[in-house]
């Protein structure tokens, strides 16, 4: 049986070392793998790249995927998926957030027939504002979607052959990850385990950018936002109406039509037109990733592999060696 580890790496010097003794480890603790790790390099501007390169030269099994700069964790771990030719491939993030000690529980799992398998944490250690964010936007998730991805999963987890050649074939460039493993489908289980704090380094992901994100998986899963404005359109111009009815009927029966009150006037005119804005934001999401979409753009660009085949890379065509 063939076993990939896809890590995607973003400056993490100073986790390399530990990760792909731990890795290496946890790997050969899997009876009867013949495994490889695969470290998608995406920019690093530290010396992530020749740690690699120098663990390749004592361990083959660790392969590369250099990126031409930093694209972002999904399309790295894309990347990464696209060049794994493996049974069974497992993600994990670099940073010793998620022990590689699972990895053993997690082929376990697969083995006894999941094809999709989410390491999910027991526990989560982030703090603040981080804490508080991670918590509202699996909820929004929750909320907008048929389905929800479970609050405590990341990127960690397995998915077999099948659907790994699945993932591949989806064509979008925003891709919020743990949304479309479980869009795949297939036969979907979850293994528990505890959550560490990063070993080494701040997080390389700044607040912004988890915003950007949430946003990204919220508006590229649900239309439900573009309902519910159509919904509140609905609702106030309908009060509207039966309010100006209300009126004409009162000037029309001779009634004393008091002089309307300013603020109602105001009041109205600045709700409707904060609405209107809010509703022609949202439009804007959805155009902004339509926009994207149809650029169509590679996800992600390879600058060089080592002991790595080169891949139908998403939206690209086939690479030919020079
Ligand atoms: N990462 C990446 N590209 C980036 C940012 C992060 O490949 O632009 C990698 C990073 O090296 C780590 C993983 O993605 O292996 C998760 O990053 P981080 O710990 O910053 O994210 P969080 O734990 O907040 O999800
Ligand atoms: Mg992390």
């Amino acid at each position: 049986m063939k076993l990939a580890v896809v890590v995607p790496i973003y400056n993490e010097e100073d986790n390399l070392p530990e990760l792909s003794r731990r890795l290496a480890d946890a790997c050969g603790k899997v009876e009867g793998a013949e495994w490889q790790v695969i470290y998608v390099d995406d920019g690093s501007a530290d010396k992530s790249v020749e740690l690699i390169v120098e663990q390749r030269r004592a361990d083959p099994r660790f392969t590369l995927v250099q990126l031409s700069r930093n694209f972002g964790p999904y399309p790295a771990l894309s990347a990464g998926l696209a060049h794994a030719d493996a049974d069974a491939v497992v993600t994990i993030d670099g940073d010793l957030q998620d022990p590689p000690e699972v990895i053993p529980d997690l082929v376990a799992c697969w083995r006894s027939g999941g094809q999709v398998v989410l390491a999910a944490r027991r526990s989560r250690r982030d703090r603040g504002l981080r804490r508080i964010g991670t918590w509202a936007f699996h909820r929004a998730f929750g909320l907008l979607n048929d389905f929800s991805v479970p609050a405590n999963t990341g990127i960690f987890g397995l998915l077999d052959r099948q659907a790994v050649e699945e993932f591949n074939r989806l064509p979008e460039r925003n891709r919020y990850v743990p949304g479309l493993r479980y869009w795949i489908g297939f036969d979907r289980r979850v293994v528990y385990y505890d959550r560490l704090d990063r070993a080494h380094g701040a997080p390389k992901q700044s607040l912004r950018r988890l915003v950007h994100l949430a946003l990204d998986s919220i508006f590229s899963f649900s239309y439900k936002p573009l309902k519910l404005m159509t919904v509140a359109g609905v609702v106030i111009s309908s009060a509207g109406f039966v309010i100006g009815v209300w009126y004409i009927f009162k000037r029309l029966l001779g009634y004393e039509t008091a002089p309307l009150g300013f603020t109602t006037l105001v009041t109205l005119v600045a709700f409707l037109g904060g609405i209107q804005l809010i509703a022609i934001g949202l439009l804007g999401q959805y155009l902004g990733r339509i926009y994207d979409e149809v650029k169509q753009r590679p996800l992600y660009i390879v600058r060089r592999r080592e002991g790595l085949a080169p891949s139908h890379d998403v939206g690209q065509e086939p690479h030919v060696a020079p």
